[in-house]
């Protein structure tokens, strides 16, 4: 049990370095793209030194940014995973080792007392968020890298009934041209629609871990993504608030059902260089790098 224990906690390191690496594929596959089309030249320079910094970052093994952000880990557990219970010391085990030995540079500090831990763990880090999954014996785990910059535009705010879509464009719209050029455009954009602020925050959370490309499967939400997305891109900020033609990667919300009387708006938002990983992992610890496929090819 302790061998297989070992064994667990070396692929959450693993996964948590990798993820520090190389962008997840589908992130990757944006930024190449917006390289390729963007036509103005001072643009087009910075989304070339993203690609190559990309590269670097392959070749030598090192983090795309220094900013390695402060670990998050959200995790659905199968009520069957034979390590369900040590699961918590297994992740900060992992992040811990991750840390010292990739490195990642240590970003958590003490709350209030600013004391640098030294090592990516403390009181409440790295944050842990589950969800429990009868049924199953696999364990699924989303890691995201919150870095300084990209958590800075992030906020919630609750509209009055009748600012409706509007209201929800108003305040996206605003947050990203006060805020966004903070985060290292071109951004990743997750918006939550919920009743309060606090489920509205942690739809958008939600919203930016899942993957681009992909789109709400309310007709009415899918539309808005991409009218936001269109709204956005016109602000024109990108890449890194020099000006082109772009402003984000994608646009992704998740709504839920809310009171009638509120609606609550969350906004999250994600770096060009936003890491995140998804790994499934079974209970006989075998495992897929769901979202590393592409990067991960030919490494082994
Ligand atoms: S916003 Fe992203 S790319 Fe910019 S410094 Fe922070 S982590 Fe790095």
């Amino acid at each position: 049990m302790e061998d297989k224990k070992q064994q667990l906690i070396k692929i959450i390191q693993d996964f948590t370095a990798t993820t520090g690496i190389y962008l997840a594929d589908d992130v990757e596959k944006r930024i190449r793209e917006l390289a390729e089309e963007e036509i103005i030249p001072h643009a087009k320079t910075m989304y070339e030194c993203m690609v190559k910094d990309l590269d670097l970052a392959k070749e030598l093994h090192r983090p795309i940014c220094q900013d390695t952000g402060v670990l998050q880990y959200f995790v659905e557990v199968g009520t069957s995973f034979p390590y369900i219970n040590e699961l918590k010391e297994i992740l900060t085990e992992g992040a811990r080792k991750a840390t010292l030995e990739t490195p990642l540079r240590p970003n958590v500090v003490e709350p209030l007392g600013e004391h640098n831990t030294g090592d990516n763990v403390g009181y409440g880090a790295p944050y842990i968020e589950y969800e429990i999954v009868p049924n199953s014996s696999d364990l699924r785990v989303r890691l995201y890298m919150a870095g300084g910059g990209c958590s800075l535009p992030g906020r919630s705010k609750v509209l009055m009934p009748l600012e409706g879509v509007a209201g929800v464009k108003k305040f996206v719209y605003q947050t990203i041209l006060d805020w966004g050029v903070n985060a290292c455009p071109p951004l990743c954009i997750g918006i939550g629609l919920g009743t309060c602020a606090a489920t509205s925050a942690m739809l958008s959370k939600k919203a930016l871990l899942r993957p681009i490309g992909t789109h709400s499967e309310y007709p009415e939400v899918a539309k808005l993504e991409k009218e936001i997305q269109e709204g956005l891109d016109s602000l024109g900020i990108a890449p890194l608030g020099f000006g082109g033609s772009r402003t984000v990667l994608n646009v992704n919300i998740e709504a839920a059902a809310h009171h009638p009387a509120t609606l609550g708006v969350g906004i999250t938002t994600g770096c060009w260089a936003t890491r995140r990983g998804d790994i499934v992992i079974h209970e006989d610890l075998s495992y897929d790098f769901v979202s590393h496929k592409k990067a991960l090819e030919g490494t082994k």
